[in-house]
């Protein structure tokens, strides 16, 4: 999961300051000693780290927190916003150019997912109504023109390329020209990568950019590389003057020390951060819900968000009646299911919610395997079964659980709870009805 590392140790740091019921200037002094270590660990900047500890140290000790009625709670409160502030404090948008296209020049790395990183904006900005063309310019890796096309055919976004016998000024110049011909508004710009940055491949990426005048550059990095991933965006910010910097790989990055030191060291701001390998891994960075994510207070709007993604208005007020009406069977309940799974790892999705950190999950005992097991066991229903539990009988179950590979004693539990989840929904309808007569209720 994202920062679990450095989220866990955070939070430890904070424990032994919410067992009190008074704070003295010590107490505070021994828990961002842990701060510190906990951010130093997860590779963070040490200059950010001394900055930071400082500034939080500065507003922590002042009377008015130490002399409040939650002294805890107010520390927390200055170190989330003071990590909001070191990634950036708001979300920094995409810009566009005022007179259609906008071209977007993706620099970075070799390996750092610049291809996958077009295709996934590509997608973006093409959900958002614009009309986006892909431009291969990366002729040095073998393959990397095939694999923009690869990325182009499946989002049906189509990729300009010249092959690999050109250079990436021409491609790039010819580029614009075939945008304005057939009126793309937004292009992408796929560049050359190398394994560490050399000076030709800059002087290349340079020649670019004045052949192009980007609206944006944006530069992708590694999240998982930690520091390095700084170091190479401060030289790419000193020879290109890059406007943002594109995040990915933080599906595999429990420490966080890239996403934490990047704007406070380069300047500037995570535009999007990047999830997994997925071309839908991709989202707007909000520096404010990151913070809270790292804090273990959980992420409620990017949840929302999700949520609303996945589930449309018209699904919602469908789901809403048969609950209502107690008409929700056991077919709807494996379409929430695989909606539930649409929305990414449960394991992810759950650390959104405040609380819910690793501790706390294991509690929980939902993974996708469990997800996996209930959905094969409604599969290996039939349509009657499914819209009319009541009728599954001893034989029946045991077909199910034969069908679906899973002992009968998991068929009865998930009947049981399903019965429950029903009973439940009869007892909310009641006190609704309850409390529309006037009558009170809870
Ligand atoms: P490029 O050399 O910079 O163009 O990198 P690629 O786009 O070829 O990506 C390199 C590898 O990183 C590929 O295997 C991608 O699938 C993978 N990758 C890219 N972004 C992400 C991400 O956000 N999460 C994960 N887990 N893998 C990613």
């Amino acid at each position: 999961m994202v920062f679990e590392s450095l989220a866990e140790k955070l939070q430890g740091a904070f424990k032994n300051l919410k067992g009190k019921g008074k704070l003295t200037e010590k107490d505070v002094k021994d828990a961002m000693r842990e701060v510190k270590l906990a951010l130093l660990e997860a590779d963070v900047n040490f200059k950010v780290v001394k900055d930071f500890i400082k500034s939080v140290t500065d507003r922590a000790v002042g009377e008015e927190v130490l002399q409040s009625l939650t002294p805890a709670q107010q520390v927390i409160k200055i170190v989330n916003e003071e990590l909001t502030a070191l990634m950036g404090t708001t979300q920094s948008k995409l810009k566009y150019a005022s007179q259609p296209p906008t071209i977007i020049m993706m620099a970075g790395l070799q390996g750092a997912g610049k291809t996958t990183t077009c295709g996934k904006l590509g997608q973006l900005l093409k959900k958002d109504g614009k009309k986006p063309l892909l431009v291969a310019c990366d002729v040095y890796r073998p393959a990397a023109i095939k694999q923009l096309q690869v990325v182009g055919e499946k989002l049906d976004i189509p990729v300009f390329e010249m092959g690999d016998q050109v250079s990436p000024v021409e491609i790039a110049k010819k580029a614009l020209e075939h945008a304005a011909y057939y009126t793309y508004d937004v292009v992408i710009v796929d560049t050359a990568g190398r394994l560490h940055i050399d000076e030709k491949l800059m002087q290349e990426l340079i020649d670019v950019k004045a052949a192009i005048d980007p609206t944006e550059i944006l530069l992708v990095l590694d999240a998982m590389t930690g520091q390095d991933a700084v170091n190479v965006a401060e030289h790419f910010n000193e020879q290109l003057e890059v406007n943002g910097v594109i995040l990915t790989k933080l599906d595999g990055d429990t420490r966080g020390g890239a996403a934490l030191s990047v704007k406070a060291v380069t300047g500037k701001p995570i535009k999007y951060a990047c999830v997994g390998e997925k071309l839908t891994d991709i989202e707007a960075f909000y520096p404010d819900r990151m913070a809270s994510r790292i804090l273990g207070m959980g992420d409620m709007l990017s949840l929302i968000e999700k949520a609303q993604e996945n589930f449309s208005d018209d699904k919602a007020k469908k789901l809403e009646k048969k609950f209502k009406t107690q008409t929700f069977d056991l077919e709807d309940f494996l379409e929430q299911l695989e909606q539930l799974q649409k929305m990414g790892p449960i394991g992810d999705l759950l650390g959104m919610i405040p609380g819910m950190n690793k501790g706390a999950m294991k509690d929980v005992q939902v993974d996708d395997k469990d997800l996996n097991r209930t959905k094969a066991i409604i599969q290996s229903m039939t349509l009657k079964e499914r819209q009319e539990p009541s009728i599954i009988n001893g034989s029946r179950r045991k077909r199910i659980a034969n069908g679906s590979g899973v002992h009968v004693s998991e068929v009865n539990r998930l009947l049981k709870q399903f019965e429950q989840t029903k009973k439940m929904m009869k007892q909310f309808g009641q006190m609704e009805k309850r409390m529309k007569r006037g009558g009170g209720g809870f």
